[in-house]
């Protein structure tokens, strides 16, 4: 007698040999199925917005990403987030294509008029941008808009923290370029060689700067509050293998008042990462 013999007399008897749990083989195949349902593409994770230079008054379209129609798939110990079907840091930089002016999009609008004065002056007189048509933005269109960026943030006198934040950004960007090329059928060992160096030099950079940026300035930073920021540079440090300064900023989370628990727990697994890692360097 089956558990669910009898279901017959409730006018149910084509359930009585049904199985109580899914095939395990089935259950693949509808994962594989609505994976490819699910498939997202990137085109249709942008949009174009429309701009006003604050330097030379031109009206232009920059593409930016949807962030609520995007899936979050996680976060790299750099605080680094990974979308579905989309790289995000591609769509961060908002670039004037008729002087040049670039900079991250929380940064675009606020330019003194001294800072656009600086901007005119050093690099819309002898910049030249090829108008970029794709439907996305390639890596190497990211990577212009980026370095615009960074050298309009130099040009502008730009704070320190805005600086560091375009280094990490970029430095982000470089990591999505070489994850893009691995997946490639034969990848280019020696651009993904130049790329990762380049990803070290500028989190090297980012991690100068928001050392320097969190003596010097107020919080929040970059739109980050002062335990975000000590947990990147803490981050950022082990990689440099200052292990001491890591260890200590990770320490001050962990006992923070203010740090919420969940910075708390990612501080508490960083503080264990860093101890290996310390351990390895010292052998
Ligand atoms: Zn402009």
């Amino acid at each position: 007698m089956g558990i669910l013999s009898g279901l017959r007399s409730l006018g149910l008897g084509s359930l009585e040999n049904v199985s109580l749990f899914e095939e395990p083989k089935k259950k693949e195949a509808e994962k594989a199925e609505q994976a490819v349902a699910a498939k997202v593409e990137e085109k249709d994770l942008i949009y174009d917005r429309s701009f006003v230079c604050p330097v030379c008054d031109s009206s232009f379209t920059a593409k930016l990403m949807k962030s609520n129609k995007a899936k979050l798939l996680g976060t790299d110990p750099d605080l680094r987030a990974r979308y579905d079907g989309i790289d995000a840091a591609k769509y961060e930089v908002v670039m004037c294509p008729i002087c040049g002016y670039a900079a991250l999009m929380r940064y675009f609008t606020g330019i003194t008029s001294g800072q656009a004065k600086l901007i005119k002056e050093k690099i819309s007189q002898t910049v030249r941008i090829k108008p970029y048509e794709g439907e996305t933005y390639s890596y190497e269109e990211a990577q212009k808009r980026y370095k615009l960026a960074l050298v309009g943030a130099v040009v502008k006198h730009a704070k320190t923290s805005e600086r560091a934040y375009i280094c990490l950004k970029y430095a982000w960007l470089t990591r999505g370029y070489v994850e893009s090329l691995r997946e490639e059928e034969q990848p280019d060992e020696k651009l993904i060689a130049e790329l990762e160096s380049q990803e070290n030099e500028l989190l090297e950079n980012a991690y100068k700067g928001f050392t320097e940026a969190r003596q010097t300035e107020m919080f929040p930073m970059c739109g980050m509050n002062e335990v975000t920021v000590d947990y990147l540079l803490a981050v950022l440090a082990s990689r440099f293998t200052d292990f001491d300064v890591s260890l200590k900023l990770l320490g001050s989370i962990i006992t923070s008042r203010s740090a919420n628990p969940r910075i708390k727990d990612k501080a508490r697994d960083m503080k264990e990462h860093v101890t290996r890692e310390m351990k390895k360097h010292q052998e």
